[in-house]
């Protein structure tokens, strides 16, 4: 119950922050960050409505897949964590959405490893916007060549630019990463008309107000609809 409870808040919120931004409240999506959960609390989400959701470990996902896959439940899933190389082909098979794409040598695998018989695999490059200490992301200048790489592989689909800003809580600073970025989408999208570059993933449960404000389409939330995680667990 409330798992559905604060699926509806977040929605609910979504919805207030287009109306301030003038946005229609269907031009964000929701992507539900269940790493470190349960089966039992994606199920939960799921039956309450919510279609997306997103993975950061390549062996935790995948059983999480696997398992979904055997209750014949469709679910669209994003892997959204930092890829080794010696991984891709789980995510390449797996997977429907690649978010943390930053190295055309991952491109290339990807694409080698993606099964002819699905769609294409949707990816997102990730971009260093503000976060100088993190080793995840592209520098802004070096997006036009990446993006130009992945377009020659027919196994993946560029949809668009992924970014997790330095956490703060100044919303001018907030603000000033997801412009930059809102920027670097348009330039992507007029550097490749006719394409289907129609995602801006930007906005974790502390920012998200300022993400929709600037522009983002997919807001990534996880503890704000399944608590806080515990890592004791994990690798
Ligand atoms: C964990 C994670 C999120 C969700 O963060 P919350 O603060 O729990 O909402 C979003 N994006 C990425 C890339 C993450 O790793």
């Amino acid at each position: 119950m409330q798992i559905k409870n604060n699926l509806a808040t977040i929605n609910q919120q979504i919805s207030q922050y287009c109306e301030l931004a003038q946005r229609n409240s269907s031009s964000v999506s929701l992507l539900a960050v269940s790493k470190t959960k349960p089966v039992t609390d994606i199920l939960a989400a799921y039956q309450a409505g919510q279609i997306a959701f997103g993975e950061n470990y390549v062996q935790e996902g995948v059983e999480k897949i696997q398992y979904f896959n055997e209750q014949n439940i469709q679910i669209e899933w994003h892997f959204i964590g930092p890829l080794q190389s010696n991984k891709t082909k789980l995510v390449a098979e797996h997977f429907d959405w690649m978010q943390t794409l930053d190295r055309e040598k991952i491109a290339t695998r990807l694409n080698e490893q993606r099964p002819h018989y699905k769609q294409p695999l949707n990816v997102l490059i990730q971009i260093n916007i503000s976060d100088e200490s993190s080793k995840s992301g592209i520098q802004p200048e070096e997006m036009l060549n990446l993006a130009k790489h992945i377009q020659n592989l027919p196994h993946l689909r560029l949809r668009g630019l992924m970014a997790i800003p330095a956490p703060t809580e100044d919303i001018s600073e907030q603000e000033q990463a997801f412009n930059q970025m809102k920027q670097l989408f348009t330039e992507l999208q007029q550097a490749f008309p006719n394409t289907q570059i129609d995602t801006l993933s930007m906005g974790m449960s502390d920012d998200m107000a300022s993400a929709i404000k600037c522009g983002s389409t997919m807001v990534r939330i996880g503890t704000a609809i399944f608590g806080k995680r515990d890592y004791a667990n994990q690798p």
